[in-house]
């Protein structure tokens, strides 16, 4: 694909979005096309005035009927000018190296590549190709990626579903090199975790929450200097025990965790055994580690019932809005778990609470929460803001991009 041959030309006053670098061309704002590019086609995005706006790759099949690589006329975009894309953002996250050997390389829109998705876990990249035009510059973008990371190894967790929507067919699994284990191991500050990237949720772990982690950890150690014991915490929505063993390797006397998944919480106590954290034939555990498979709302409830208190709660619940029709209930869900663990809440202790629903934005967020807090008579300090880390950047014409908020109240 050298140069571009088609047009997409928009229809009157639907430049705007383009001008103001949203990188979505919706099928709505189209007026129709020049020549005939197929699926993932190079095309120039032009205003109704036919005047450049964008190169793009084409869509037919989708609401998103274009995604925008370059607004630059000049740029000669082609698999050497996306190789260029893909070593930008593997050098854009070369501090987090320090903290950690799992770390996301390429996040779509915001490395200026939409609809790919690569994560790095150890020498392995996982990857997810949802988007036409990623998808037909496949072989070249893995060749980048891996130049640049310098792993050998790919392993495909495309969503099925939303590759449907983009007209491609189903893909998964070995892409570059042997077969992976059954688990990845990683190091994140310090803590080891196994990863099913073959089966985990997203491409096996919440990269997105490292930071927040490190957070809890740090105040856990806090906790621990100021009070001379270790605080009790209880992590709902634990999945593999990300958060249960940073805040056990910081210090916590007893962490209770709770997910309805029998597999994760399974992965979670293999997790809690690499670290050291767990009952041996020998020895006690260090720290008192309780996994409970259920329902947070459920087991919130039970907790109160039996008088429980912790001193760090963490919330981290799937995504209760997929989209606009369902922000009402989920405000409502988020609410309710909310309400429910500020009753369990210590004095002086913290929460944290996070929401991934792209389509709750943080001060609504805020808001659900803040209701929480009256509803409770529990006050609280909001003491800081949490999100993704500095592999899941997001652009500031592409506001979408920012699913993950959360909010670390401390009550007084
Ligand atoms: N905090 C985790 C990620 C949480 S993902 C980390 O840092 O790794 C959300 C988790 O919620 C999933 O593991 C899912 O199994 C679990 N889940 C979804 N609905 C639930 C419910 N009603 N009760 C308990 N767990 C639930």
């Amino acid at each position: 694909m050298k140069t571009a041959s088609a047009s997409l030309l928009l229809k009157p006053g639907k430049e705007r979005s383009l001008q103001r670098r949203h990188p979505w061309v919706y099928a709505s704002a189209v007026a129709g096309v020049v020549g005939d590019p197929g699926n993932g086609a190079l095309v120039a995005v032009r205003g109704s005035d036919r005047r450049f706006l964008a190169w793009a790759a084409y869509s037919p099949g989708s609401v998103i009927r274009a995604r925008c690589w370059s607004y630059a006329e000049s740029d000669v975009v082609d698999g050497r000018w996306l190789a260029l894309r893909v070593a930008a953002a593997v050098q854009r996250r070369r501090e987090l190296w320090s903290g950690t050997n799992a770390a996301r390389l390429v996040f779509g829109e915001a490395d200026g590549l939409p609809g790919l998705v690569a994560d790095r876990y150890d020498d392995t990249l996982v990857v997810q190709i949802q988007a036409a035009g990623v998808d037909a510059h496949r072989d070249e973008l893995l060749d980048a990626l891996c130049a640049a990371s310098g792993c050998a190894k790919v392993f495909d967790r495309s969503d099925a579903a939303l590759r449907t929507r983009e007209g491609l067919a189903d893909s998964g699994g070995v892409l570059r090199g042997p077969a992976p284990p059954e688990t990845v191991r990683i190091r994140e500050h310090e803590v080891d975790y196994a990863v099913d990237i073959r089966r985990g949720h997203k491409t096996g772990f919440y990269l997105d929450q490292r930071d927040s982690r490190l957070a809890l950890a740090r105040r856990v150690r806090a906790f621990v200097q100021v009070h001379g014991r270790g605080p009790r915490v209880l992590n709902c929505f634990c999945y593999t025990g990300g958060f249960s063993l940073a805040a056990a390797r910081a210090g916590a006397a007893e962490v209770i965790s709770v997910d309805s998944s029998a597999d994760a919480l399974a992965l979670a106590q293999r997790n809690a055994a690499l670290n050291g954290l767990a009952e041996t034939g020998a020895s006690p555990a260090p720290v008192r580690l309780d996994w409970v498979c259920g329902d947070v709302f459920e087991q919130l409830r039970l907790l109160r019932e039996r008088g429980q208190s912790f001193d760090f709660i963490v919330l981290d619940p799937p995504k209760f809005a997929t989209n606009q029709h369902q922000v009402e209930r989920a405000a409502r869900a988020y609410k309710d778990i909310n309400l429910s663990a500020l009753r369990l809440l210590a004095p002086g202790g913290s929460l944290l609470s996070f929401s991934c629903s792209g389509a709750i934005e943080v001060d609504l967020f805020q808001k659900i929460v803040a209701g929480a807090v009256i509803d409770s008579g529990v006050d609280c300090y909001l003491r800081g803001r949490l999100g993704a880390g500095a592999d899941h950047p997001t652009l500031v014409t592409h506001p979408e991009g920012e699913y993950l908020k959360g909010l670390l109240l401390e009550r007084m």
